[in-house]
């Protein structure tokens, strides 16, 4: 057996446990083996009184008898039994839903129950405990608590993972010996076993901090890689020393006043031109905290040298905002084109002819422009709007021309996170709104009577044509549901709850053409309500839009949620944004809670990296960021760690060539913008 086998091929297992496993990922043998438990538990059997700890789980060992079935007065069946432990005390055992293996059990069988032990009307009694035969897996020592999904338990998890541990052994190592022996570190293949089937709770958390190293480690590793690469490639040929007089007129001839923040931005780029080597900066700042003007008021300079600029944008949607925009903003003597996906194929030949000649000074687009038969005569700088994730090709193209790259985001990066994932690149970032904004009013709403106001709250913002963002989850990650959650939704508030109204609906599975037929009749005021699933994108102004009904909003990451409410509240006008939740309990969520009281999108990322882990801040699968199972992001020492040893191997060794298992791993990923 190998650890490149599909998982299919290996377990014994129902399909839709394969599917579920596919979608967290784990394909195959290692990436199972990398599915780290969260946590351990003990298992530790007592069979006398004496040591059953009372209020809390306990795994208790003793001869069953009595069992039998009864009837609450409510008519619901209960089983019941009494466990007489090795020193003839007696528990009482209640099980809700009577186990599967109590069928076949004899009376007076000896037995494992796991369950919370505690007194009730003067018994002690054990509260639907999990029933074991034998010692198995799942009692006896430490045992495994994993991320559940269902129907992906921890009790699935540690049976099949138990077959497959014999191959831990053969886990590739990528952390060079000379870490292993000077941190301590347990080998992979140890690593992998202890923490899987700890021997002892000091070697589980050996297991982790090893584990843990090596995730950021490896991304150390790709990310200064990269960095050191292009720098020891480049010079730069872009080079413009800044001019504070032509800066103070551009920004003079602003509608509105520049943030401070958004002046420190600007500074801080326009610095960068006058490095020896091309820069490379992320920008990040809230939605509608003015990104946009900052980057335009940054390409003048390299304009004026004579160069081009490249601006690039996630969707046909956005790239076409950023068009109309850059006609009304630059000077005629910088001409703006426009290359999507949807132009025909003689115009785009048309326009590349002209870029390659250098007639177009300035090209916006989507992500696709930057193919290789795209070529400019100068490209000295290229914005790329709200994208963590770029192709290698496009990122190697940049590199080759030696351009100055500016990445700009909405999402909120925590501290810790930026040193990690960012680490190659200088940041900044706009703090702020620009002034008069209001902040937006959020409130969770769980219960009908809540509903019904907000119902009625949101047809009076429509009597004074005001529009509504209505956002529903992507509950299941295939495009068929999507759709038709978004479909099914629709029909419920156009037919039931609004039936007045003009709604339309938006989802990922239309063709671009479509999206931005809606989005067109949205902003022209045509209808009144969007129902769209959540992948639809951030940027897009309109204006007139102040209200935002998040659906299950409790799916989702703060950072996500933030990211959504700043569709609304891009001017003056009060806006207000309604959390809707599954369940009433979901409303209690310290979470939820937060979204009414801050409005600062950092803080917001900091308290779900705190509460919810990496996972679940920007919904990894979708945002393309990695997924890091073992590493604390808070733990800022081993971030710095990591990134001592990284830099100390690459300055030692870019090719990585002593390191043959590290360099593999390190080029299968990508690096994030
Ligand atoms: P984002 O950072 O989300 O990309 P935009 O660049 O789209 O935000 O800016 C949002 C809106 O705010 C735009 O209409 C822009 O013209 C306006 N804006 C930007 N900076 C300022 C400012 N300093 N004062 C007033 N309005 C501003
Ligand atoms: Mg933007």
């Amino acid at each position: 057996m190998s650890l490149e086998l599909s998982l299919k091929d290996v377990l014994r297992t129902t399909k839709t446990h394969l599917v579920k496993l596919e979608k967290l990922g784990v394909q195959t043998v290692r990436d199972m083996l990398e599915f780290y438990p969260r946590a351990i538990e003990s298992t530790e059997i007592t069979s006398s009184f004496r040591n059953i700890q009372l209020g809390a789980k306990n795994t208790v060992s003793g001869v069953l008898c009595d069992v039998r079935q009864e009837r609450t007065p409510r008519g619901k069946k209960l089983g019941k039994a009494a466990l007489v432990l090795d020193d003839e005390s007696v528990l009482d055992v209640v099980w809700f839903q009577i186990p599967y293996l109590l069928r076949n059990l004899k009376d007076e069988s000896r037995v494992f129950l796991v369950g919370k032990v505690d007194r009730q009307y003067g018994k002690v009694q054990v509260l639907n405990p999990e029933l074991h035969l034998n010692q198995n897996v799942h009692v006896g020592s430490l045992r495994a608590i994993y991320p559940e999904s269902p129907p992906l338990t921890s009790k699935w998890f540690r049976e099949k993972m138990a077959g497959l541990l014999i191959l831990a052994k053969d886990m590739p190592e990528i952390v060079p010996t000379q870490i292993l022996s000077e941190e301590n570190f347990l080998s992979k293949g140890e690593a992998v076993k202890q923490v899987h089937s700890p021997e002892s709770a000091e070697k589980w958390r050996e297991a982790k901090r090893r584990l843990a190293f090596e995730e950021v480690f490896e991304i150390q590793v790709r990310v200064m890689r990269e960095k050191l690469v292009r720098e020891k490639e480049a010079e730069n040929p872009y080079l413009v020393l800044l001019n504070a007089e032509e800066v103070k007129r551009d920004i003079a001839g602003l509608p509105f006043e520049l943030t401070t923040s958004q002046k420190k931005c600007l500074y801080l780029i326009l610095k960068d031109y006058e490095r020896d080597r091309p820069s490379h900066r992320l920008m990040q700042g809230d939605v509608g905290s003015g990104k946009t003007i900052v980057s335009f008021l940054a390409a003048l300079p390299i304009l004026r040298a004579g160069w081009q600029v490249v601006f690039l944008a996630p969707t046909e949607i956005l790239a076409s905002q950023h068009f109309a925009n850059a006609l009304n903003f630059f000077p005629s003597e910088f001409p703006v084109e426009l290359l999507t996906g949807s132009i025909t194929p003689a115009q785009k030949k048309k326009i590349k002819m002209r870029l390659q000649s250098g007639e177009i000074k300035i090209l916006i687009g989507t992500h696709a422009v930057l193919t290789s038969d795209t070529e400019f005569q100068h490209l000295g700088f290229a914005v790329i709007d709200e994208q963590h994730r770029f192709g290698v090709e496009q990122r190697s193209r940049l590199a080759r021309e030696h351009t100055h790259v500016l990445a700009m985001t909405a999402t909120p990066i925590p501290r810790t996170l930026a040193l990690t994932i960012y680490g190659d690149q200088d940041l900044c970032r706009i703090d702020e709104l620009p002034p008069g904004r209001k902040p937006i009013i959020t409130r969770v709403v769980a219960d009908m009577q809540k509903i019904e106001l907000m119902n009625r709250f949101i047809d009076d913002q429509i009597g004074k044509q005001r529009q509504i963002f209505w956002v529903c989850p992507l509950i299941d990650e295939s495009d068929k549901i999507e759709a038709k959650n978004v479909k099914a939704e629709f029909d419920r508030i156009a037919n039931e709850v609004f039936p007045h109204r003009k709604i339309e609906f938006l989802h990922g599975k239309m063709r671009p053409r479509e999206k931005n037929a809606v989005m067109t009749r949205f902003k022209e005021g045509v209808f009144d309500i969007l129902v769209s699933t959540s992948v639809i994108e951030v940027g897009v102004d309109i204006p007139n839009a102040t209200v935002m009904v998040i659906e299950n909003s409790e799916r989702f990451g703060l950072a996500q949620l933030h990211q959504f409410r700043g569709r609304i509240g891009r001017n003056d006008m009060q806006s207000y944004c309604f959390l809707m939740v599954g369940k009433k309990d979901d409303a209690q969520k310290e979470r939820l809670r937060a979204m009414e009281k801050s409005n600062d999108g950092l803080y917001l990322s900091e308290i779900d990296l705190k509460l919810r882990g990496m996972g679940e801040l920007y919904g990894t699968r979708q945002s393309g960021l990695p997924d890091l199972r073992c590493a604390d992001l808070t733990d800022v020492e081993m971030l710095q760690n990591a990134r001592d040893w990284a830099l100390k191997i690459l300055k030692e060794d870019l090719e990585l060539k002593a390191y043959p298992a590290l360099k593999k791993r390190v080029e299968e990923g990508e690096v994030y913008f």
